[in-house]
C-alpha cells in the first residue's frame, strides 16, 4: 500500500536563547554532562522529555549501578560520578561500593531511586544547570555539516534553542538522528538488538525466610560468597531461581520461559527490584514499544504471582512499584570517527584519545533466551576514546551513553552506568571546552582534554 501523506504548514520558531552547551536527555549520562559542562564554565541547558532526571537509574527502579572497578579490581571510574555516588551515600540513597553476592563483578553501587532524582536534581542546580523539564527534542537545525541549534517541543509550543555543542544523551541518539548521522546499528536487524525488560518492586518479603532457603539450596544460586554471609546485609543479591522458573512456565503461570533472574532485596524494609522480563522490539518504534508494554505490564503480574507461589519468604509479597517505562538495552548506536570494537574491550585496548575507562563484562542478554548465556568476562580495563563520542561526518555534537559508537558486544559492557556516567563527564568537558574557544568538539586539543578531565579526578588509561 502507497504510503500516505499529509503537508504541514511552514512554520515560524522562535529561537529562545542561545547556549554555549545543550545537553539532550537528562539521564544517566546527561545529569553528568550537564554538570561537567557548566562547571567547566559553559552556560548550559539540560532539556529532558519527561518529568524528571536519572534516567535508567530511576525509571528503571535499577537494582545498582555497576561497571566501578574491572575485573582485577582496579578502579574504572572516578570524578564526578563518584562525586554523585558520595552524595547518595551523604543523603542516605546508598550504601556506596559494596560486594557483588553473585560474584559476576567485584562491586556495585545499591541505590534508593526516589532519592537519586533528588539528588542528582540539586546537583544540576547547584552548578548552575538550567532545566527544560517534558520537553523532547523534535528537530535540529544545521549550517552545512555543523549542527547549531535544537528544537524542542513542549506545553509552551515548539521552541528553538542555538548551542555552541550539543551533547547527545538521549539513549536512542535521538538529537543525531535527526541532525543526519550514519548509524552503525543500520546493520542490526529488527529483533536482533537486546531485549527490552519492565523491572518491578516487591513488597512484603520475609528475608530470613529466603536466606534460609539459600542455605538450604545454595546450588539453586550463583553465588560469590557463602550463603552465610548474606545474613545480616543490607542488600541482599541473588542470581538463580532456575528450578522454580522451570516449574512454574511448567504448570502455566509464567509464560515466559526463564531459568535465572536477578534479585536485588533491601532485608530491612522487606523490598526486592526483580530483574526478569523480556520482550524483543525495535526500541526506536513506538508501535513496537507500545506492544512491549502490553507483554512486559502482562509479565510484571504474572511473575508477581510466581513469588506468591513458589518463592519461600515470599508468600505475602506485594507489587509495590515498576518501572516509569520500558527499559531499553541497545537501540541506536552512531558511527563515529571511531569505532569501539568488540575486540577493543575482550584485548583491554588502549587509545591515543582514551577520554574514560570501561570494563564490566559483555553483558549481551539474547532476546530470545532464557538467561544470559551469551555474557563474557573481560580480564581487565579499556579506553573509550573521544571519536566514538563524536559523529562520523556532523559537527558540533557529542554523544554520551548507550548510543556511541560501538560495536555491538564492545556496547554491551560499555552501556552500563558507571562507564555511561564517565562519558557524561568526558563529553560535557569536551562541549565546554569546544565552546569556550568557539571549536567544533571535533577540533579541540585531545590533551588539554584529557588533563582537565584527569585534574576533575576522572580516571583515564595509564599515559592518556
Ligand atoms: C532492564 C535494564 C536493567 C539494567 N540493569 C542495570 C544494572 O543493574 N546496573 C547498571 O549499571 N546498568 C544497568 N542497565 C544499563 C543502564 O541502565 C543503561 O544502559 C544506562 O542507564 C543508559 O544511560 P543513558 O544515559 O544512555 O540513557 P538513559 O539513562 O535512559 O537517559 C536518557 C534520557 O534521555 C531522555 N530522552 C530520550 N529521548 C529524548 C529526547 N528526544 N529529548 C529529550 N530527552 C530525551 C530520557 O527521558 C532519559 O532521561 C540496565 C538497563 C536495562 C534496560
Amino acid at each position: 500500500m502507497a504510503l500516505r501523506h499529509i503537508d504541514e504548514p511552514a512554520r515560524r520558531t522562535p529561537l529562545v536563547d542561545d547556549y554555549q552547551v545543550v545537553v539532550a536527555g537528562g539521564g544517566t549520562a546527561g545529569v553528568i554532562a550537564a554538570i561537567a559542562a557548566a562547571r567547566n564554565g559553559a552556560r548550559t541547558l539540560l532539556v529532558e522529555r519527561g518529568g524528571f532526571l536519572g534516567g535508567h537509574i530511576a525509571s528503571q527502579l535499577l537494582e545498582h549501578s555497576a561497571g566501578w572497578f574491572d575485573a582485577r579490581g582496579t578502579r574504572i571510574v572516578g570524578g564526578l560520578p563518584q562525586e554523585l555516588v558520595d552524595r547518595l551515600v551523604a543523603a542516605g540513597a546508598s550504601p556506596g561500593h559494596v560486594r557483588d553476592d553473585t560474584g559476576y563483578t567485584l562491586s556495585r553501587v545499591p541505590v534508593n531511586h526516589e532519592l537519586f532524582k533528588s539528588v542528582v536534581t540539586a546537583m544540576c542546580h547547584e552548578s548552575g544547570v538550567d532545566l527544560l523539564m517534558f520537553s523532547p527534542v523534535v528537530q535540529v537545525l544545521r549550517d552545512g555539516d555543523r549542527l547549531t541549534a535544537v528544537i524542542v517541543e513542549n506545553k509552551s509550543g515548539r521552541t528553538a534553542y542555538a548551542a555552541g555543542a550539543v551533547v547527545d544523551c538521549t539513549g536512542d541518539a535521538d538529537v543525531a538522528e535527526r541532525a543526519g548521522c550514519a548509524f552503525l546499528s543500520e546493520q542490526t536487524g529488527a529483533g536482533d538488538t537486546q531485549p527490552v525488560s519492565l523491572l518491578f518492586k516487591l513488597g512484603g518479603i520475609d528475608h530470613a525466610a529466603l536466606l534460609d532457603h539459600v542455605d538450604a539450596h545454595p546450588e539453586q544460586f550463583k553465588l560469590g560468597v557463602a550463603p552465610a554471609a548474606l545474613r545480616g546485609e543490607a542488600h541482599v543479591n541473588l542470581w538463580g531461581f532456575g528450578p522454580q522458573l522451570k516449574q512454574a512456565h511448567a504448570d502455566g503461570v509464567v509464560s515466559l520461559a526463564r531459568n535465572e533472574l536477578h534479585y536485588s532485596g533491601w532485608a530491612l524494609t522487606g523490598e526486592a527490584v526483580i530483574n526478569v522480563t523480556r520482550c524483543a522490539v525495535d526500541a526506536t518504534r513506538a508501535d513496537e514499544m507500545g506492544r512491549a508494554e502490553v507483554v512486559l505490564r502482562r509479565q510484571v503480574q504474572e511473575f508477581t504471582e510466581f513469588f506468591r507461589r513458589y518463592i519461600p519468604g515470599a508468600q505475602n509479597c506485594f507489587l509495590s512499584a515498576s518501572a516509569s517505562c520500558v527499559g531499553v538495552r541497545e537501540s541506536r548506536r552512531i558511527r563515529g570517527r571511531t569505532v569501539l570494537r568488540d575486540d577493543d574491550v575482550r584485548r583491554g585496548a588502549r587509545f591515543a584519545d582514551g577520554v574514560l575507562r570501561g570494563g564490566f563484562p559483555i553483558d549481551s542478554h539474547d532476546p530470545k533466551g532464557a538467561s544470559l548465556d551469551a555474557a563474557e568476562h573481560v580480564a581487565g580495563g579499556y579506553d573509550i576514546p573521544l571519536g566514538a563520542l563524536l559523529p562520523e561526518r556532523i559537527d558540533g555534537l557529542l554523544v554520551a551513553g548507550r548510543c556511541i559508537s560501538a560495536e555491538r558486544r564492545a556496547l554491551a559492557s560499555a552501556r552500563i552506568t558507571g562507564t555511561c556516567m564517565a562519558m557524561g563527564q568526558a563529553a560535557g568537558t569536551a562541549a565546554a571546552l569546544a565552546a569556550h574557544d568557539g571549536l567544533a568538539p571535533g577540533a579541540i586539543d585531545v590533551t588539554l582534554l584529557q588533563r582537565t578531565l584527569k585534574a576533575q579526578g576522572a580516571i583515564l588509561g595509564d599515559g592518556a
